[in-house]
């Protein structure tokens, strides 16, 4: 095959568009249909109206709770009156307005509150950890005060299981709503208060012949002394039988109940093992390779985004962060540093900096703790306006300068993503097919930063 020589004496030609002219021209867009009368979309992108929106803002706000918005209002003609503590005091108390308003901006107040309702779903899980399975599964003594066998212990437990859970709970909720509400309810008897609940559980250990043989011979054991006492043996009977059930389970490594969040241990931090390692061949001590269930399997062999972090896994990040900035000690935004105020290194000589642009991420998380999605965006977004561009497998100097250095530290490029994406999929839902979610996620953390930023709207 012959190739055409170039002609360097003709003068170069471009070549014809390869536009295909019969090629439909999209309609122009419809436009964003905003849900505060008196503004348009185009509004957000002209100085002119994100002033005026920022004047109706502040007079919304003002309605809404005059004590925050005077607190706000000073900080804002004097910012540096308030110390870093303060300051984020003031963030976290200011920010659900922000997202509130948000919410009404972009006529998405129903989605708001269905994702609130969604986050806020997952906390029995975690309440569940910290006061059960902390206080009584995972504790050298726990189960020994029941002393009937494992399948009485397990079919007490699936009996309170029952009564205590939610239609549309999966197997981790029913257990820690079930054994919360136990615990509720053991309380209660002690207080000397009464609860309807108990006839419904008295009924289903009634059902059962073999189990109610069971509680027969404890209650013979049980000195009546008063009124109530018996009940509040029973209750305090099925906890004992529902830590014994779970210490059994707990034996047992193949139990599904190692998969759930609310059993999530953090791993210890090795430095000279940051990677684990596998050694097949003994022969050949220098080959080595990765833990075959940890490999990726992707179907789209290139595609760079995995799947990011369940609801449920971000909620147990969130739970985990320690909420350091009510102690000015967040190191994750500020840096981790020694007492001259130096900025320390890890073993690894990695200068632990913290966030480069001090993003609130401890704010971020409180505030997700408490079901505000789109506060927890607003208060990234002062700092970090282009968080689409940051996060989840993109930085993590947050993440290595986190005050857990000994073990495995909070994930917050994981939490900082979803936060993120959680509105975004609101948003999708809004566009009605105008734009792309990312764009109109872009307009929301526009318009919070004019909303919200002290230097920006002073
Ligand atoms: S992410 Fe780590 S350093 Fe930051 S506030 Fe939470 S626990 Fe503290």
């Amino acid at each position: 095959m012959t190739m055409a020589t170039p002609n360097m004496d003709t003068p170069f030609q471009p070549r014809p568009s390869r536009r295909i002219s019969t090629f439909p021209t999209p309609p122009p867009p419809q436009e964003l249909r905003l849900g505060i009368s008196g503004f348009r979309y185009a509004d957000l992108h002209d100085p002119a109206g994100l002033e005026r929106l920022f004047e109706h803002f502040s007079a919304w706000f003002a309605k809404e709770d005059a004590e925050a918005h005077a607190a706000w209002s000073a900080w804002r003609v004097q910012p540096e009156t308030l110390g870093s503590v303060a300051l984020s005091a003031l963030l976290v108390r200011v920010a659900p307005f922000v997202g509130r308003y948000l919410a009404q901006l972009f006529a998405i107040e129903r989605e708001s509150e269905r994702l609130s309702d969604a986050i806020l779903a997952d906390q029995p899980l975690f309440d569940f950890r910290k006061n059960f399975l902390k206080k009584r599964v995972l504790r050298g003594d726990a189960g020994k005060g029941f002393r009937f066998d494992e399948a009485a212990a397990s079919g007490l437990a699936a009996l309170v299981f029952a009564w205590g859970a939610r239609s549309g709970d999966d197997e981790e909720m029913r257990v820690a709503r079930s054994s919360l509400a136990l615990t509720a309810l053991a309380t209660k008897l002690r207080g000397g208060a009464s609860d309807a609940s108990l006839a419904a559980l008295k009924a289903a250990l009634h059902a059962s012949p073999k189990l109610a043989a069971l509680w027969d011979e404890v209650r013979a054991e049980v000195a009546t002394l008063e009124a109530g006492d018996e009940d509040r043996a029973l209750v305090d009977w099925l906890l004992s039988a529902v830590e014994a059930c779970l210490v059994a389970r707990h034996r047992d490594p193949s139990d599904s109940m190692f998969r759930w969040t609310s059993m999530y241990v953090p791993h210890k931090h090795d430095f000279e093992a940051l990677v684990p390692l596998r050694r097949k061949n003994p022969a050949l001590p220098e080959q080595v390779e990765g833990p075959e269930e940890q490999r990726r399997q992707r179907s789209e062999p290139f595609a760079l985004t995995d799947r990011r972090g369940s609801r449920r896994e971000v909620a147990r990040e969130v739970d985990y962060c320690i909420y350091c900035h009510e102690r000015d000690k967040d190191s994750c935004s500020k840096g981790l540093r020694d007492k001259q105020g130096a900025v320390r290194k890890n073993p690894l000589g990695v200068d632990l900096k913290g966030c480069p642009l001090d993003e609130k991420i401890g704010e971020m998380h409180q505030l997700r703790l408490q079901g505000e999605a789109i506060a927890a965006l607003a208060v990234v977004a002062v700092d970090n306006p282009m968080m689409p561009g940051t996060g989840h497998r993109i930085c993590n100097d947050c993440m290595k300068a986190c005050v857990y250095q000994k073990q495995e530290p909070v994930n917050i490029p994981l939490a900082e993503t979803r936060v993120l994406e959680d509105v975004n999929s609101m948003e999708r839902l809004l566009i009605d097919g105008t734009e792309q979610g990312t764009v109109a996620v872009l307009s929301i953390l526009g318009v919070t930063v004019v909303l919200f930023a002290s230097e920006l709207s002073r």
